[in-house]
């Protein structure tokens, strides 16, 4: 990596690799692609926003997201250990401060004084550098709560820093009183070597149930063939292939960007293809905050090469999609 080329990027968005994926971003081609920064970051295109789904419109306290009246997203640390180039908080993550002990309790207020919460979601930056204490007191808080059915954590923790991965304390989810789920953040099948492997593996031990989120990248994963292989071996090790996330539209990923006729192409022939352990849902979460829908449904509809999306917030309501 060129200093200069890192100064410039990393002006703009945060920039790291950890010691052991660099080493393994210099044995695979998809690896590097996703976390070696470059210089196409810096071509801004001007459908591509700051604030891609809108988390910021739905923020009732710092680091809570609350736009679907059942679940609410917290994202309790600001950063990862390595960045991906195509995030969709790439202008936020690694900017962002952790919270405090304060602002955490103040979270946790707001979930037990929501009965319509039924579920609390731990997002990115890495939630799971969260000190171990930290995090068992908030899981054991959270879960404590009655209207709490269960808990989910979304991590790219074997990925990002293999060593943290290895260290980390897996008695916080032993004998937990309510489900956890943990969806694991996987692009290529590259990804998923004894690293991953040992991490889920401990997970499983400790009865936590793992699904997987996949974002869909131009030559990275565009192609039945790859994104087929890495479904079965994700569900080989025990992970249910969750979401397959269309690129949002964050700044600076137009690289990454795969359209929605060749997305949805890919995904229909994939339905023919994999057991439906194997196969997950197709996803667009449209800007503004308007949600997420499956994008290759009905719920996106195509004329003469412009979308319309149906709001999962209202029958009625319909919002234009621009690939
Ligand atoms: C994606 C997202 C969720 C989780 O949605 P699921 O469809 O349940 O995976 C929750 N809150 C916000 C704000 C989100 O963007
Ligand atoms: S691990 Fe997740 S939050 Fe962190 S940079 Fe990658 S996509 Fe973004």
């Amino acid at each position: 990596m060129k200093p200069l080329l890192t100064d410039l990027i990393g002006g703009l968005f945060p920039v790291a690799v950890s010691d052991e994926l660099l080493a393994k971003c210099q044995k695979s081609e998809a690896l590097a692609k996703q976390f070696i920064p470059s210089t196409e970051e810096l071509n801004a295109q001007d459908y591509e926003l700051v604030d891609p789904i809108g988390d910021y419109t739905h923020s009732p306290l710092p680091g809570l997201i609350h736009r679907y009246p059942d679940r609410v997203l917290l994202l309790p640390r600001g950063n990862c250990p390595s960045y991906c180039r195509f995030c969709f908080r790439k202008s936020s993550v690694g900017k962002s401060s952790n919270l405090s002990k304060s602002q955490i309790a103040d979270a946790i207020d707001y979930i037990k004084s929501n009965s319509q919460i039924r579920e609390l979601i731990l997002s990115g930056g890495e939630p799971l550098t969260l000190s171990i204490p930290e995090l068992r007191n908030l899981i054991k808080e959270v879960m404590a709560i009655e209207h709490i059915d269960w808990v989910r954590i979304h991590t790219r923790l074997p990925i990002t820093s293999p060593e943290l991965a290895r260290n980390f304390d897996f008695s916080v989810f032993e004998n937990l009183p309510k489900p956890l789920y943990v969806a694991l953040h996987c692009n290529h099948a590259d990804e998923i070597d004894d690293d991953f492997v040992t991490f889920t593996n401990q997970l499983r031990r400790c009865g936590v149930t793992l699904l997987s989120q996949t974002v869909l990248l131009k030559s990275i994963n565009d192609s039945t063939e790859l994104l087929e292989t890495l479904f079965r071996k994700l569900v080989r090790h025990g992970v249910r292939p969750y979401y397959l996330h269309h690129l949002d539209r964050a700044l600076g990923t137009s690289h990454f960007r795969v359209s929605l006729e060749k997305g949805r192409e890919i995904f229909s022939s994939l339905r023919g293809r994999l057991s439906g352990i194997a196969l997950p849902t197709y996803i667009l979460d449209l800007p503004g905050g308007e949600g997420k829908i499956p994008a290759e449904s009905e719920w996106l509809t195509e004329s003469n090469g412009n979308y319309t999306a149906q709001s999962p917030f209202s029958d009625t309501k319909r919002v234009t999609y621009i690939n």
